[in-house]
This record gives C-alpha cells, sequence and structure tokens, in this order.
C-alpha cells in the first residue's frame, strides 16, 4: 500500500535521503528509528509529497506520489499525517477543525460531519471536548483531537512524525494509547518514535535509518540482536 524505491532527496549539496527503500503491507505498522537529522521526518514528508523527490518513485494507495501530475488532494484523502506539534487551528473548536476538511474537501454536510466528529472523537476519547478550544486541552489531549480529525477523512495509511516527543512523560502514554488501538483495529500506519518500547510493542517492520540509508531493516527482532554497530549503539543509547 506504501513503497519507496531508491529515493533520493537533497536539500541544495546535502544529501538528505541517499537511496532509501521500503514498503508497507495493508494493515501493517512500520516503524522509521534513527538519529537526529538522519532522514526519518523528510522520508515521511515524501509519502504525504510534503517534499518532492529528486530521484526513485513511491507509490501509496495507487497513487503515483513522484509522478508531478499526481492528484495531491486525492493523495492527501487517503494519508492522514499527524506531526509533533501545532496541528489543531488554534482559532477553531475541537469540532470546527475536525468538520472543516470533511466538508471542505469531500463536501460533506455539516450534520453528517458533525456526527463524524463525535465519533471519531470517542475513538480517541475526548468525546467531551467537542466545543473546546486546542489551548483548554493538555498536550496529550490536542494529539488526540489532531489523531481524531486526521481520523475524520477515513484514510487509509496514517503517518506519525514524533507525535509524542513534545509532550510530558505523563501525557504520552494516553497518546500511544490511541495509536495502540488504531493499529489493532487494521489502520496501516508509518510512524517515527523515539519511544522504543512502544515500537517493540507495534511495529511489524522497524527501519534503521542512518545517514540518508536504510542500515537495517526487518522485524523487531533486528532491535534485540542489531547486525551492525550503528544500529547496536542507537538501542545502547536509546538516542
Ligand atoms: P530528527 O530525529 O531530529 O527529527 P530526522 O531524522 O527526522 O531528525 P530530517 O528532519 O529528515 O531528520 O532531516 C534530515 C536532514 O535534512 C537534517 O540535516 C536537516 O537539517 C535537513 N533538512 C530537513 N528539512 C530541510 C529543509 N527544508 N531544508 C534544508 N535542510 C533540511
Ligand atoms: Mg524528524
Amino acid at each position: 500500500i506504501v513503497s519507496l524505491r531508491d529515493v533520493h532527496k537533497s536539500f541544495g549539496s546535502l544529501k538528505v535521503l541517499d537511496g532509501v527503500s521500503f514498503s508497507v503491507e495493508r494493515g501493517e505498522v512500520l516503524v522509521l528509528i534513527g538519529r537526529s537529522g538522519s532522514g526519518k521526518s523528510t522520508a515521511l514528508r515524501c509519502i504525504d509529497r510534503f517534499e518532492r523527490i529528486d530521484e526513485g518513485a513511491i507509490e501509496v494507495c495507487g497513487h503515483r506520489v513522484d509522478d508531478p501530475g499526481v492528484d495531491l488532494r486525492a493523495l492527501r484523502q487517503d494519508v492522514g499525517i499527524v506531526f509533533q506539534s501545532y496541528n489543531l487551528f488554534p482559532h477553531l473548536t475541537i469540532e470546527e477543525n475536525i468538520i472543516l476538511a470533511p466538508c471542505a474537501v469531500k463536501g460533506m454536510a455539516k450534520g453528517q460531519a458533525r456526527d463524524l466528529a463525535r465519533q471519531v472523537l470517542a475513538q480517541v476519547g475526548l468525546e467531551d471536548k467537542l466545543h473546546s478550544y486546542p489551548e483548554q486541552l493538555s498536550g496529550g489531549q490536542q494529539q488526540r483531537g489532531a489523531i481524531a480529525r486526521s481520523l475524520a477523512m477515513q484514510p487509509k495509511v496514517m503517518l506519525f512524525d514524533e507525535v509524542t516527543s513534545a509532550l510530558d512523560p505523563e501525557l504520552t502514554g494516553e497518546v500511544l494509547r490511541v495509536i495502540e488501538a488504531l493499529a489493532a483495529d487494521g489502520m496501516t500506519m508509518v510512524m517515527v518514535t523515539h519511544e522504543m518500547g512502544f515500537a517493540r510493542g507495534i511495529a511489524d517492520t522497524v527501519v534503521f535509518m542512518h545517514r540518508g540509508k536504510v542500515h537495517e531493516a526487518g522485524t523487531t527482532a533486528i532491535l534485540a540482536s542489531p547486525a551492525t554497530p550503528e544500529l547496536a549503539q542507537f538501542v545502547g543509547t536509546g538516542l
């Protein structure tokens, strides 16, 4: 459902992705790990075409992402993305945040979108925050709201980029549990996380990036017995 083949990407003279390949089957969870600057966020952003690639091929839900003529609207209906922070519009209530895209992009009727908002908020345990503004919520609640907003578009794939790393430790768990429930529900996901314990529990595939390359990839078994000194050091230090 997601595949990257020999993807290259540079920012000016800086090579950030240097021949990256991986793929995700429907219902699978792929976790991207690696040191700061190894290219994880860039790889994730290329999947949703927030970054254009220089070379290689990316296919997502049948969309040829590297094709200049790709239908971005259709692509982004199929792919939801949640970042570390600043996901919700601050001047809109949680409900307004959620119904915005279904109404504007899918042309859904407001009443139907409101029903959907209740449904996705229940999924993330935020039913009672419908009429709150983002600033009235804790960081963990905001991230769950952001996930709910993505879910309202009924994506086929979800991308998560360190969605808990801006949170206090006590708020991390509630967000990870929502992601866990989504995975158990069969959602296809690609996630960047530094939560190694969580990665061990949820990943079907682990991809370790190092200097813009896929340095090691496999099941979570690679975390227990790394084949390369770089991954050994990475799991050893946890950073
Ligand atoms: P982190 O764990 O810190 O989030 P990362 O693995 O996600 O790191 P990326 O954000 O993909 O790393 O960045 C890879 C490299 O590309 C870094 O050296 C970064 O400075 C550079 N980079 C990322 N985005 C841009 C940009 N828009 N313009 C120029 N350089 C960029
Ligand atoms: Mg990053």
